[in-house]
């Protein structure tokens, strides 16, 4: 007799054919594809989900290969975006489910627009910022979230689900100020971690789809290295500024755009807001009068003496080489956003 692709998993009892069959008509978006959310990727792939929205800001580099189990030297080489990247191996991986790659980055204005068409949202995400903010987004919608994070050889994993228990800043407090606490470009990350962090991740994502009753209502504190796992409960704070008294402050601070230090690069990335009135072929033509152009397939590059930046079809850049939010800004202000001139 021949049997199917998942019968491994159907003759597991807790999923049994009909939990194949919720899987496949489930609904998740993972933010950030690297080492967390790509091993999430991979796993709700094989699984069998029939729909993954994958959003990532990032080109696939170098450093991300030690632990980002979806990329080849061949992504790296071609500078290939994580999340096209991603859906190219997993559509190889499994044909018969729906990728949906967004190579965009989460913030204020496009956030709850990414997440509330979805089953549940999974945690691949390498900052506490835009962390924060998913989790006011999910609180404000009623999504469910799989919150998962690592650092060095240590990670967490914690279901939050609205109207039921405690949200990521029951667990982890007010957002500590940047700089203030480690991160995987201070102090490193290794694979072991993001691979146990991601299992969990990825259990807690299919158990939601299937309406499991065996959901994690615990945190869990699991460290690879010193190697111990502990689960630990978490109250719901009733004066938690978001899921206590719904103020959801980081989702509402929108600015015309929103800019953000990206860890281990001297760079920022500014986002402008999406009023539908950017025309990318046109930014790119009046570079081109400025400086040396060069266009990728996913994005295009710009260099001349004051700037050196990565326009992206989405409006989005990365602007190199600057001390300071404000000088890339300024940059921005002056080669992408020209309104003002
Ligand atoms: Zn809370």
């Amino acid at each position: 007799m021949q049997v199917g692709r998942y019968h491994r998993q159907e003759i597991f009892y807790p999923i049994g054919k009909e939990g194949q069959e919720k899987l496949a008509a489930g609904r998740v978006c993972i933010i950030g594809i690297g080492a967390l959310g790509g091993s999430v990727a991979a796993m709700l792939a094989q699984a069998g989900v029939g729909y993954l929205r994958l959003i990532d800001r990032d080109i696939v580099e170098l450093t991300n290969l030690q632990r980002q189990v979806l990329f080849t030297e061949q992504d790296v080489e071609d500078q290939v975006p994580k999340a096209e990247a991603a859906r190219e191996h997993l559509s190889r991986m499994n044909s018969e489910i729906e990728i949906d790659a967004r190579i965009i980055d989460a913030n204020p204005y496009n956030i709850e627009k990414l997440i509330t068409d979805v089953d549940v949202v999974v945690d691949g995400l390498d900052n506490l910022e835009t962390r924060y903010l998913l989790n006011e987004a999910c609180q404000k919608n009623g999504i469910k979230y799989v919150y998962g994070g690592v650092v060095g050889s240590g990670g967490m994993v914690m279901n939050v689900l609205p109207g039921d228990g405690p949200c990521l800043e029951c667990l982890l407090g007010p957002l500590p100020e940047e700089g203030s606490y480690d991160t995987c470009d201070t102090v490193g990350v290794i694979s072991p971690i993001t691979n146990i962090v991601a299992s969990y991740e990825a259990a807690e994502a299919m158990k939601i789809l299937i309406g499991s009753e065996s959901l994690l209502h615990q945190a869990i504190s699991v460290d690879a290295w010193d190697s111990y796992t502990e689960f630990f409960d978490v109250d719901q704070d009733p004066e938690c500024p978001v899921c206590g008294k719904h103020q959801y402050t980081r989702l509402e601070h929108r600015q015309k755009t929103y800019s953000a230090s990206l860890c281990g690069h001297d760079a920022y990335q500014i986002t402008p807001e999406d009023d539908g009135s950017f025309n990318y072929d046109a930014v790119v033509a009046a570079l081109e009068q400025e400086g040396t152009v060069e266009k990728k397939k996913f994005f295009t590059t710009f260099v001349n003496d004051e700037a050196d930046l990565k326009l992206f079809p989405d409006g989005r850049a990365i602007i190199n080489h600057v001390a300071s939010g404000e000088a890339a800004q300024e940059v921005f202000a002056k080669y992408i956003d020209r309104q003002e001139r």
